[in-house]
């Protein structure tokens, strides 16, 4: 095994806020001079299994590179395996003309630079959009399979058999004035799933893993990245740990990082995404922003550090057909948009303090849609003793729910636009689920500053050599703004394109 003659570290953490002040940084890179001997050689280092590293593996296989990959988890998977499985792909892909649907790159670039911002990465964001067509038929090719029916009905996830859905509020205000609404959630399919318990995710990794093996990967598990090895300002390598045993694994063209990001850790979170402490974990305990600070370590800068996706705490059947109101009895967005919309405004701007009032249709409407049952904290047939409990200042809720109701009357939302298919005067009695402890279920979008193809760019944008990330450790195509699908859809395109790039040691 390879002995570390001294703990010194090369490079101050860079930015970020992630690591107390008088503290070693644990994943500060180390010296190649420090390095007594390597353990193993490859051309490229794969750092994490999920989807992203999956990908990255297949694509420098593919292009002749010997691939080596770590996972610190005893198997593949991460986030990515339990993920809905939801792609976000368009521009008129093949399962979009199979179900009728018409899409264009031109379309798909104008919402998601209106959803993902402000902020995108625009050279980022054009390719993406430009080439997820051809991303599509890359997944087929890897053995995903998708079925050509669109879900229409508003879900966190589709039912097994439905391979096509609305995942960023494209045909709700305001994006459906922006740019021509079309259905971009391509969902994997998995017979027998059961949203939340076991999902598409897994179906997605399981085609990926397999064909990295098949194209000639070779993945060592309980394995963990624990620092970069650079050499004249070169990443070459990684020291790795294997039940608690460290090594050195040499990698002759690029070391490319795919941990995930870091809503696991406390500290990190405080200091760059305040918001989204005390929330619920979207992730695994890999989200621990190691890579993130490995990267920092030698000088990465990263984008978007304080974003993160936040699903909201409730069924979006439900939240389309009810009232969305902050803690002063005020609606504060439309209720039809997607729901991780939802939980950004209610968490960013409502300090996550929400209710949902709704009557009993909504409620049997969203029950026979998805066959969840909500049970109300309040029911009431009297608007003034549901505001009490709630509350609200006298005459408020009653103010809100005439407003709404005389505007839905007519199939109109003046104040927040929500779509006529979605209003409908609201009839007692009433019902209120109080959301205000409800943790939002949350992960981060902020990480490495990357290039198109997957470098890691210093704050300069200067690529630092060797060094490839991709995925969630990285800022991708979700800048702020979030669409689901994207987290996937950016983490197997750029993991593909880092691949490629690792591979020639770009
Ligand atoms: C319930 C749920 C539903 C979701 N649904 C969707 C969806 O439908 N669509 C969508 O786009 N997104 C969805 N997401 C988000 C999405 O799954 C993740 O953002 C995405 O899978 C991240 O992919 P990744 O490859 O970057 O990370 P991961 O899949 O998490 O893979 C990273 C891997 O790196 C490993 N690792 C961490 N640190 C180290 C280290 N130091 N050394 C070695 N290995 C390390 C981890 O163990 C992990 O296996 C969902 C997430 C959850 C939890």
């Amino acid at each position: 095994m390879a002995v570390v003659r001294r703990r010194e570290v090369v490079a101050a953490p860079a930015g970020g806020g992630s690591v107390s002040s008088g503290r070693v940084n644990e994943a500060a890179a180390v010296a190649a001079s420090e390095v007594d001997a390597w353990a193993s050689e490859t051309d490229v280092l794969v750092v994490g299994f999920g989807a992203a590293g999956a990908s990255t593996a297949i694509e420098a296989a593919r292009a002749g590179a010997r691939v080596d990959a770590i996972e610190a988890a005893g198997g593949w998977g991460g986030a990515t395996a339990m993920s809905g499985g939801e792609i976000y792909l368009g521009g008129g892909t093949t399962l979009q003309k199979s179900c009728g649907v018409e899409d264009t790159p031109e379309a798909m670039l104008a919402f998601l630079t209106a959803a993902t911002g402000p902020g995108v990465d625009e050279a980022k964001l054009a390719l993406y959009c430009e080439q997820s067509a051809e991303h599509y038929d890359w997944l087929v090719g890897c053995g995903v399979t998708f079925e050509a029916k669109v879900w229409n009905e508003p879900a966190w996830e589709a039912p097994t058999g439905y391979g096509l859905m609305y995942t960023g509020g494209e045909n709700a205000h305001p994006f459906n004035g922006i740019a021509q609404p079309a259905p971009r959630g391509h969902i994997v399919h998995m017979a027998d799933k059961k949203p939340g318990e076991r999902s598409a995710g897994w179906a997605l990794l399981d085609n990926l893993v397999r064909t990295a093996e098949n194209a000639g990967a070779r993945v060592r598990y309980n394995t963990r990245a624990v620092r970069l090895v650079v050499d004249g300002g070169r990443v070459v390598g990684a020291e790795v740990a294997t039940f608690g045993e460290r090594s050195f694994v040499r990698a002759r063209t690029g070391v490319v990082l795919c941990a995930g990001g870091f809503a696991a850790n406390a500290t990190m979170l405080s200091g760059n995404a305040p918001s989204l402490l005390g929330q619920h974990l979207v992730g695994t305990d890999g989200d621990d922003g190691r890579a993130i600070r490995m990267g920092q370590s030698v000088g990465a800068a990263v984008r978007h550090m304080d974003a993160g996706q936040v699903a909201f705490p409730s069924d979006p059947a439900l939240i389309h057909r009810s009232l969305l109101l902050n803690r002063h009895g005020h609606r504060f967005i439309n209720e039809d948009t997607y729901a991780g919309r939802i939980g950004q405004a209610s968490l960013f701007t409502q300090g996550g303090q929400a209710f949902l009032l709704y009557d009993e249709r909504a409620g049997d409407e969203a029950r026979a849609t998805m066959g969840y049952h909500v049970q109300p904290t309040w029911v009431s047939d009297d608007l003034a003793e549901l505001a009490r409990e709630m509350g609200i200042a006298p005459g408020v809720l009653e103010a809100t729910v005439e407003q709404y109701d005389i505007g839905a009357a007519k199939g109109e939302d003046p104040q927040h636009h929500k779509v006529a298919r979605w209003l409908r005067p609201l009839t007692a009695p009433y019902g209120v689920l109080d959301l205000r402890h409800a943790p939002s279920g949350v992960f981060t979008l902020g990480g490495l500053h990357t290039s198109t193809d997957g470098e890691v760019l210093t704050p300069d944008r200067t690529p630092v050599p060797g060094l490839f990330a991709a995925g969630r450790t990285t800022n991708g195509i979700p800048s702020r703004g979030y669409c689901s699908g994207t987290s996937l859809g950016d983490g197997t395109f750029f993991g593909r394109r880092a691949g490629r790039a690792a591979a020639r040691g770009k």
